[in-house]
């Protein structure tokens, strides 16, 4: 029995979804698989789970599972159901990749797609499960999908063992024809049960021209507009990344200011000591511009002591104490500060705040809450608040109609983000969400004609990225023909070949006789066997090319320095962007002082001789360390240009990987080392190789002198799978030293192909 208070079973009561709830359950009893669909914000995350738990499907002690492709809805949703029902999170309760709040009482579990794929290795029949829940299955992510295609397969075997399992897919779309219409994946077509979306009509406004580039600043105009002349009602708007977002807030925060004595007059003035300290800071960056000065290092501890510390510096570093207990990651976008004639109104008190998916949860949670009386709620977004969170009152959304994609190339892996324009589905989502609590309106900053040329329907993940990561799993669960796996949509047959190759070389799957890969390859059916390699591989939680370097590193004492580098490649980007335009003269000298003391540090944590050779990765060993040695504090990372929420989130996966490490191999008796002494020269050596042997297939060789044809070629460096040429990036600390052999990281396309992540190797060249 379930004790909700009266005021919570109300609400619930509101819901689209109650109504189907016999439906629901009914179609669960008498079918193993059921998919329902209903319009985002009908209850289906927070409800359904719950009409389990009533229904008795966790009373022997099962577990209830639910996945989500995002993060912040396992915990915002284990927390909002939790609520519901009024039982503790020990019973309702969520497990991310490194944290969780799971106990022996746990009966609802709200956890990432990737733990439970991770879960089904270590139990292939998921027996602590008596039904999972599969949610925002039209997202499409690949590990939604893959799950699918396995727990079609668990749900049979479950059932000749007599413990039978039941599976829920859940999409805010209709279109689910891929798991219906696919016989291999789903033999009966399962039952579709559609949730009445109870929405209100929503008006759309198309603009007449769509704006070429500034997407923000329309942005910003047209919430100005409703803010003065609609009626109340909250906005909503969509722009593509967090420093958009931030952007946004700002400028309107500044337009709007809140009146006396709110929380947001916190926030503006928390805004204007920024300025202060921006401008003080401008000031002793300037001053040190024109004579930058050697720090003081003691490279055995890696501890660095700037002897130039002025009393201006440290003032300013309170200041960044301050901001980094109360606001976010501050990034500044060109398109401000040029609000000619946007002068404070302060009789309009808008309360705005930002929402995405690397916000700390607390700060997501204010969406939530109602706005302060008086106040017009205007949540800025990113994609997160398309399908996965409801936010109340909304009677208005702004929508850019863009969306921030990273794109691989299918052969190459070359990959780049782009902004691009997002589907006609995401566009109608979208608009939806201003219909949740009465009519309403829909601002798109782009005219009919081009909504015309978008795509229908996002194309599934699975289809638009490398899989070796994935093949790897699905070998480590025996699967062998991974060609005849029941996915919803299938990846390429060449991105399944790329993969396969990849981990052949790697020695991760056993490589075929030559006639008999021959046959593989024209039959495409790829079946490689997994070697022991490939299992131990397979236990490490990072990509394939990186769980390489670990299973080598055992001997002599590398282990602890290769777990800190693939820990720091896998979360990526440790350093603030700071190519980002200035929008004044004061933060275009902050840019240029912290550009330069980045630079410095860079070199100083790369040292010289053979470690220098190491190159970026030597970089990212001596920052993990030099931020550990100094306390691991997020000053330290405002002073040499580290993101903080990086340096913390490496911190986790080094943890994670030394668990992982110590479990294939006890003996080596690893911990965390917060004090971890740099590698020694011939350390150095071994790491240079095992980095090589992860990294082979991505060689690249410097284009000899005798070799430039064309001045394209001037210091760039030639690879097997491509064409053009590609450089070293200008962050990269072997920019100057143009070594003749390289491994790389990865390739980003921008301006030019750069290689990012890069270190010296030595190739035996036979002519
Ligand atoms: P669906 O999964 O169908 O999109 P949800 O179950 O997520 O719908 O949401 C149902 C309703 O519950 C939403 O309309 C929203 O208003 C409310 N809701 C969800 N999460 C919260 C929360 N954390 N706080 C307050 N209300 C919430
Ligand atoms: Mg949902």
């Amino acid at each position: 029995p379930v004790n909700r208070t009266p005021d919570m079973q109300e609400e619930r009561l509101k819901l689209p979804i109650l109504a189907e709830e016999q439906v629901i359950m009914e179609a669960v009893a008498e079918n193993p698989i059921v998919i329902v669909c209903g319009e985002t914000g009908s209850g289906k995350t927070t409800q359904v789970p719950q009409f389990l738990y009533e229904a008795g499907y966790s009373s022997d002690g099962s577990i209830i599972g639910v996945t989500e492709p995002r993060r912040v809805a396992a915990m915002t949703m284990s927390q909002r159901v939790a609520k519901e029902m009024n039982l503790s999170q020990r019973v309702v309760s969520y497990q991310i990749r490194y944290e969780g709040n799971v106990t022996e009482d746990t009966r609802i579990k709200f956890m990432t797609d990737g733990v439970l794929l991770k879960e089904i290795q270590k139990d292939f029949l998921l027996q602590k499960y008596k039904v999972v829940i599969i949610d925002e299955a039209h997202e499409r992510s690949v590990y939604t999908d893959i799950l699918i295609g396995l727990l079609s397969r668990i749900v049979i075997l479950r059932k000749k063992k007599h413990l039978p399992l039941k599976l829920l897919i859940m999409s805010a779309t209709l279109r689910v024809e891929d798991f219906t219409q696919n016989q291999r994946l789903f033999a009966t077509p399962p039952p579709v049960i559609k949730v009445d979306s109870r929405q209100f009509p929503v008006t759309v406004h198309f603009n007449k021209r769509t704006p070429l580039e500034d997407y923000s600043g329309e942005c910003f105009r047209k919430i100005c507009k409703i803010h003065r002349m609609l009626p109340a009602g909250g906005i909503l708007v969509f722009l593509t990344g967090q420093a958009e977002v931030h952007a946004l807030c700002r400028r309107l925060r500044r337009t709007f200011p809140r009146t006396r004595h709110g929380p947001q007059e916190e926030e503006d003035q928390k805004d204007s000591v920024e300025e202060t300290r921006k401008f003080k800071k401008s000031r002793a960056r300037a001053k040190k511009a024109q004579a930058v000065t050697l720090p003081q290092i003691n490279l055995d501890n890696y501890s660095v002591l700037p002897v130039d510390e002025g009393d201006e510096d440290r003032e300013a570093e309170m200041d960044e104490e301050e901001e980094a207990l109360g606001s976010d990651l501050d990034l500044d976008l060109g398109d401000e500060g040029a609000d000619e004639g946007e002068q404070p109104d302060t009789s309009l008190p808008l309360h705005v705040l930002p929402l995405y998916s690397l916000l700390a949860p607390e700060k997501q949670a204010q969406v939530f809450q109602p706005p302060p009386v008086g106040t017009r709620l205007c949540v800025v977004a990113t994609n997160v608040a398309e399908t996965s969170l409801t936010i109340p009152g909304i009677k208005y959304v702004v929508d850019c109609g863009k969306v921030k994609k990273r794109y691989y190339d299918r052969v190459t892996s070359v990959s780049s983000f782009r902004i691009s324009w997002v589907s006609q589905a995401s566009a109608d989502q979208r608009a939806g969400r201003a219909g949740r609590t009465e009519p309403g309106h829909c601002y798109r900053l782009y005219s009919s004609a081009v909504f015309g040329d978008f795509e229908p329907f996002p194309p599934p993940e699975i289809t638009r990225r490398p899989v070796e990561d994935l093949i790897l799993q699905m070998k480590a669960l025996n699967i062998e023909k991974v060609v005849n796996f029941p996915f919803p949509t299938p990846p390429s047959v060449e991105a399944l070949i790329a993969a396969e190759e990849l981990l052949i070389a790697l020695g991760a799957l056993q490589a075929p006789q030559k006639s008999e890969r021959m046959k593989q390859l024209q039959n495409s059916r790829v079946s490689c066997p997994i070697t022991p390699l490939g299992r131990t591989m397979a236990t490490f939680p990072v990509a394939p090319r990186f769980a390489k370097m670990l299973a080598l590193s055992r001997q002599h004492g590398c282990l602890p320095y290769t777990i800190t580098i693939v820990a720091a490649m896998t979360v990526r980007e440790l350093f603030e962007e700071l190519d980002r335009p200035a929008a004044s003269n004061e933060e275009l000298a902050i840019l240029k002082g912290k550009r330069a003391r980045v630079a410095q540090m860079k070199r100083t944590w790369a040292g010289h001789g053979a470690s220098l050779l190491l190159g970026d990765l030597m970089v990212l060993l001596g920052a993990v360390g030099a931020w550990e040695f100094a306390g691991g504090s997020p000053q330290f990372c405002e002073a040499n240009g580290l993101r903080y929420k990086a340096m913390m989130e490496i911190r986790r996966l080094r943890g994670q990987l030394t668990t992982a490490v110590n479990a294939v191999c006890p003996e080596a008796e690893l911990f965390v080392d917060p004090k971890m002494q740099p590698p020694s020269e011939s350390q150095v050596t071994y790491l240079r190789q095992i980095v090589a042997a992860g990294l082979g297939d991505h060689l690249a060789r410097r284009v000899q002198s005798e070799e430039l044809l064309e001045e394209k070629w001037r210091n760039a460096y030639k690879t097997p799978l491509l064409d053009d040429p590609v450089f070293i990036h200008p962050s990269s600390v072997l920019f100057w030293e143009l070594p003749e052999f390289v491994v790389y990281q990865e390739v980003v396309e921008t301006t030019k192909m750069y290689m990012k992540g890069v270190s010296a190797v030595e190739v035996q060249w036979i002519p």
